[in-house]
């Protein structure tokens, strides 16, 4: 691919449910001006929560895919399909590029893509015009593996390749439908989304690393860190501070954050 001389941005946005594209609330629209404003990137490599392996795996698929991997929601969003492309070049440049970092990996030519991906990839490129390839994270490793991860793929930016990860800057699944989806953020939540805005922001990345035993109430927060494992990916292959670039709340407790890093 060419090379270009202002690397892509990195990314994370947090998901919320799978309901967002029916009730968008704030995060729809950011999320529309947000792939408005990056342009068409040659390609997307997209980190997703929803896709949790022993070790690295990417989708092969020309065509993949869009799994509704979730029940009890309205019939409306079991009909919405993200036609995107694949790109099997770029999933096999992506497991090069891991393996090369010493993280075997390996690709998968028949999963498709599920709504940690989808979801916000149909508001950030409706067209469906983007390859994208999806990355699956590992939950039973450390933020470290993530990071380092993201730091292999960096190259990928100089090409036009957009790493995007996509969880929750907060998650914790028990509280789900325990308040109105428009209610004030939770105390507990609230602080661990500004210490972790405070942390990008100051490029902290040591604390982020040690998120577990530096972030106020992690495991409140995470109690399975597999929606904050996808932060690490564009931070690892980020050069320098992020910026938070949308702050929400749904449901109390799940932070709708986004982040960037040039
Ligand atoms: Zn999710």
């Amino acid at each position: 691919m060419p090379s270009r001389p202002d690397p892509m941005p990195t990314l994370f946005v947090s998901h919320g449910a799978p309901t967002l594209p029916l009730d968008p609330g704030p995060t729809g629209p950011f999320l529309k001006d947000l792939g408005r404003r990056l342009g068409r990137p040659a390609g997307v490599v997209c980190v997703s929560a929803h896709w949790d392996t022993q070790s690295p795996r990417v989708t092969g698929s020309p065509a993949p895919e869009t799994v509704h991997d979730f029940g009890g929601f309205p019939e409306a969003l079991y009909s919405l399909r993200y036609p995107a492309p694949g790109d099997p070049a770029l999933a096999q440049r992506v497991v090069e590029l891991l393996g090369a970092s010493g993280r075997p990996a390996a690709v998968d030519p028949k999963r498709g893509l599920d709504h940690g991906a989808w979801v916000p990839l149909l508001l950030m490129f409706p067209a469906a015009d983007v390859p994208v390839v999806q990355l699956s994270v590992q939950s039973h490793l450390d933020a470290r593996h993530h990071f380092e991860m993201g730091r292999a793929l960096h190259p990928l930016r100089r090409e036009g390749v957009l790493i995007l990860g996509s969880g929750g800057a907060t998650h914790n699944l028990g509280t789900f439908g325990r308040a109105p989806v428009e209610s004030p953020a939770a105390p507990w939540a609230n602080a661990f989304d500004e210490w972790l805005r405070a942390a990008i922001e100051a490029n902290r990345s040591d604390d982020l690393l040690a998120w577990r035993e530096r972030a106020p109430d992690p495991l409140r927060n995470h109690p399975t860190p597999e929606h904050f494992m996808p932060l690490f990916v564009p931070l690892g292959a980020a050069t320098g501070p992020g910026r938070r670039i949308h702050s929400a709340f749904t449901f109390s407790t799940f932070s709708m954050a986004a982040f960037a890093w040039s």
